[in-house]
């Protein structure tokens, strides 16, 4: 039987998926695939919605698992499959289709963001970050002309990039020392920026700098810059845990000149634009991590109802069931929230608690889950041959980046003290 469920489980050509179809004893129907393809309890989509969602699944089994691995231990993303993130619609979501995008909205990209990290997180990441930070960025801030030229660029075939943190601000995102200095009619940046997602691949970064250190958060500005930018050069690339085909690398700002038409919204108004992207993004965050307990926790089923002990299905031991019939209800939990969160947004209603509940929510759920689901399948689940152990690495991200685990706490408590002020 283990000689089976290897055979059935075992990465490289065939993702869990095909292999679970392969299986010739169990029908269809009754295969406990009820994050995959199960009714939406939380929410009702849209039939352009479901279009999209369904896309992404598509694409997630059919063209990304077979690279999963691959890319994970090579740490890189394939330039194939980038090319197909194009061509198949999911670096444009929220582009207006006559800028070559799909013309659909934020719960679209969130439900395509969630679907493809079900089978891999690290693509999930950098379609994430393109589509809820950058592509948000140039819709609502841009000039029509600066939007219209990058929009069109993004949704075809540029990768983008969001730089905000540095060595010394992290979490303390607005103690940036990047600087950038009026000469004439242009901008000058020096600077470094770290950990900055997909900066291997992008053609476009948003760049944060401060016009005046003294002003505080008044003057950090956001600067749109190219590639080929005289001054911009990648540096170190992050040896990463997890989503280690999502690239994580230094971005180097040496006397970069660029034209006042590249400051994106305001001078003076970079704080309120991150700000308000990043809280955005967090939804973008949790349907990652909702992906992503999806996919641990079906991948975990499909071996559990395979592999016999004591003469039956280990997932037919109460011990067992209690166990994930808890993880499904965490998992419906989280994707209720995010879906909430993501509603509310796309409704013009406050969203920003709501926003940290799904992320903060999410992030723990995707690693309690992937953490079980290495249980669940007993000693293979510790080999690299299965991709249980990857979903564990990749989950530690989740409270991490777009804010850790505490800012969003500090968040959510900040808006309760404030509606519960001081007698
Ligand atoms: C894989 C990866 C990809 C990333 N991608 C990007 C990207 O594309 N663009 C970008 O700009 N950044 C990116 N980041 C940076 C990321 O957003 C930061 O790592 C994150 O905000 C935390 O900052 P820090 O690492 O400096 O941790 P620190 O801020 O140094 O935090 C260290 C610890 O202190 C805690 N802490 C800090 N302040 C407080 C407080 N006030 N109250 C309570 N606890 C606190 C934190 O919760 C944490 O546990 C990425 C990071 C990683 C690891």
């Amino acid at each position: 039987m283990r000689a089976l469920t290897r055979e059935l489980f075992r990465l490289g050509s065939r993702s869990a998926t095909e292999a679970a179809r392969a299986r010739p004893l169990l029908h269809a129907s009754q295969q406990l695939r009820l994050f995959s393809e199960g009714r939406l309890a939380s929410t009702q989509l849209s039939s352009d919605e479901e279009m999209i969602r369904g896309a992404a699944e598509s694409f997630a089994t059919e063209i990304l698992a077979p690279k999963v691995q691959e890319m994970d231990r090579d740490a890189k993303m394939s330039p194939e499959i980038l090319k197909a993130l194009f061509e198949n619609g999911l670096m444009g979501i929220e582009v207006p289709e006559d800028l070559g995008g799909v013309g659909l909205g934020f719960t679209a990209a969130c439900l395509a963001i969630e679907e493809l990290a079900r089978v891999d997180p690290a693509v999930a990441a950098m379609v994430d970050i393109h589509n809820t930070l950058n592509v948000t960025a140039f819709s609502r801030y841009a000039t029509p002309e600066l939007r219209d030229q990058y929009l069109a660029r993004m949704a075809t075939d540029t990768v983008s990039s969001f730089c905000l943190s540095e060595p010394g601000s992290g979490s303390d995102a607005f103690a940036l020392s990047t600087r950038a200095v009026k000469d004439g009619n242009d901008w000058i940046i020096n600077g470094s920026k770290c950990w900055i997602s997909s900066s291997l691949e992008a053609g476009v970064f948003i760049v944060f700098a401060t016009v005046d250190p003294r002003m505080g958060h008044r003057g950090i500005t956001a600067f749109v810059m190219d590639r080929d930018t005289p001054g911009l050069s990648i540096g170190k690339k992050e040896d990463k845990l997890g989503i280690r085909a999502s690239s994580t690398c230094e971005v180097i700002l040496e006397g970069c000149r660029v034209p006042s038409s590249a400051v994106l919204g305001e001078v003076g108004k970079g704080y309120k634009i991150a700000i308000e992207l990043l809280n955005e993004g967090r939804i973008g965050i949790g349907a990652q991590m909702v992906g992503l307990a999806r996919g641990a926790f079906d991948y975990a089923l499909q071996y559990m109802v395979s592999r016999k002990q004591f003469g039956q299905p280990v997932a037919d031991f109460q011990g067992m069931q209690f166990q994930y019939a808890r993880a499904a209800m965490e998992i419906e939990a989280a994707r209720v929230l995010v879906y909430n969160a993501a509603r509310l947004k796309e409704s013009g209603e406050p969203f920003v608690n709501e926003a940290c509940f799904a992320k903060l929510k999410a992030s723990e759920v995707a690693q309690s889950v992937s953490s079980q689901c290495i249980d669940w399948l007993g000693g293979v689940g510790f080999t690299k041959e299965f991709l249980a152990e990857k979903y564990y690495r990749d989950a530690k991200i989740g409270t991490i980046y777009e804010g850790t685990s505490n800012i969003q706490l500090q968040t959510i408590a900040k808006s309760i003290r404030q509606q519960f002020p001081d007698e």
